[in-house]
């Protein structure tokens, strides 16, 4: 089944009334930053605040030259995102710029052909909104303004989606704590038409409840939706989902094929919607959810002497922020050594970390020690990212932050 077309229900060309535009003025340092290609110019490179509110305003350099558009954030270490350049028309104060924004944004994922009916419309930075998520979830769209100067075209932006995509309802889910940082209350506030607690998400053959209200994220996982997809080539025997939530990566090896998959969490809630999803999906026999801790889990596994053909791991974020890296690592490198203990000859395994502080490169430093002190050999078969709906722009670096790799034992 195809993802339902975009529609365009109505072509409203909204004007704006020309307005005196707020001035912002940033140093010599502000500005190359912005002219290597990161959007965010912060609080000690400001050299004269807009006198006004958040919101939209104009940029300029040392001496006044024109440097574009930003968001302004009065509260923020980031007091300003850069939006569009001095001559972009029409400029960001007009409406009709976040719709043509919007319809790039759209066009790209219509691009990629996603076999999915939730996925992400826009991601943040990386589609010139900065601080805005978008996730469609079928006829439903989540909408994220996470920034002072966001929250002001919250409304323009939850028009223009209405125009553009006709959805049922849009919810916005403003409860992440880094609203905080910008003086701006966490709340969920419906926009526009209603929102059901759970929304039926099809994913390749999978079926899956989406929990938009309360759920993590804005309700799923959606960066790892490609990953899922990839792991059922490895389906077979045995398989393990150890930081599962509402099961999806178990569900998509029960479907392609995997005799046993065992689906852990610590949470209660998470591990009785894998049972709900799996039976959504007539896997409920397939699928063994357990509330467990994966670390104590792992270790008790490998006492017994049990293996597994596949194991995926998924967890949470270790390293917040970079002061816990050493500790993050230490914990990373401990479920994967053990993970690759536990895994038959042949088996694979998937892993990730969705640390932003945990680069690439630390990942890959993590994983090669993990091997070492496993003792076996093993094959590097991908190297793998958030999925594609979740763009990373290199000069922005916090727009990748999903690392993943497939290990395989050899024997
Ligand atoms: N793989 C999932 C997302 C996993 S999110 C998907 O594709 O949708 C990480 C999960 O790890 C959360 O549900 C959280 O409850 C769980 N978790 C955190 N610490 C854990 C631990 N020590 N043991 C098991 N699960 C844990």
């Amino acid at each position: 089944m195809a993802v339902p077309a975009l529609l365009h229900c109505a072509a409203v060309a909204s004007t704006s009334e020309s307005q005196p535009v707020p001035r912002a003025r940033i140093s010599a340092h502000g500005a190359a930053r912005l002219s290597h290609g990161h959007p965010w110019v912060y609080r000690g490179d400001l050299l004269r605040a807009p006198a006004e509110e958040p919101g939209v305003v104009a940029l300029e350099g040392p001496h006044g030259e024109p440097l574009g558009w930003a968001f302004w954030s009065p509260q923020s270490q980031i007091s300003l995102r850069w939006l569009a350049p001095a001559e972009v028309d029409p400029p960001p104060p007009d409406p009709r710029f976040w719709r043509r924004r919007l319809e790039e944004a759209l066009a790209y994922r219509q691009s990629l052909e996603i076999d999915a009916t939730a996925y992400r419309i826009v991601h943040a930075e990386a589609d010139g909104f900065p601080s805005i998520i978008v996730d469609r979830y079928g006829d439903y769209l989540v909408l994220q303004t996470l920034s002072a100067g966001a929250e002001r075209v919250r409304d323009v932006l939850t028009h223009e989606l209405v125009e553009c995509l006709c959805p049922n309802g849009i919810l916005a889910r403003n409860d992440p704590p880094v609203r905080t940082h910008e003086a701006l209350s966490r709340e969920v506030v419906l926009l526009h038409g209603e929102v059901p607690k759970g929304v039926e998400v099809r994913e390749g053959s999978a079926r899956y409840l989406a929990a938009l209200w309360d759920g993590q994220k804005t309700g799923a996982f959606l960066d790892q939706r490609e990953n899922r997809i990839a792991v059922r080539a490895l389906a077979r025997g045995r398989a393990l989902d150890a930081f599962c939530y509402h099961g999806l990566f178990a569900l998509h090896l029960a479907a392609a094929g995997a005799d046993e998959v065992v689906a852990l969490d610590s949470s209660a809630a998470a591990i009785a919607r894998t049972r709900e999803n799996a039976e959504r999906n007539g896997m409920g026999a397939v699928v063994r959810a357990h509330e467990a801790n994966a670390f104590d889990f792992l270790r008790a596994e490998l006492a017994r002497g049990a293996r597994y053909d596949v194991i995926v791991l998924d967890p949470p974020a270790f390293a917040k922020t970079r002061a816990a890296l050493p500790r993050a690592t230490a914990a990373y490198k401990e479920i994967n050594l053990r993970s690759l203990e536990l895994l038959a000859p042949g088996g694979h395994l998937f892993t990730a970390s969705c640390s932003y502080h945990l680069q690439v490169p630390d990942f890959l430093r993590m994983l090669r020690s993990a091997c070492a002190d496993s003792g076996r050999r093993v094959r590097l078969c991908a190297l793998r990212g958030q999925a594609a709906d979740h763009p990373v722009v290199l000069t922005i670096p916090e727009t990748w932050y999903l690392k993943a790799a497939i290990l395989q034992a050899i024997d």
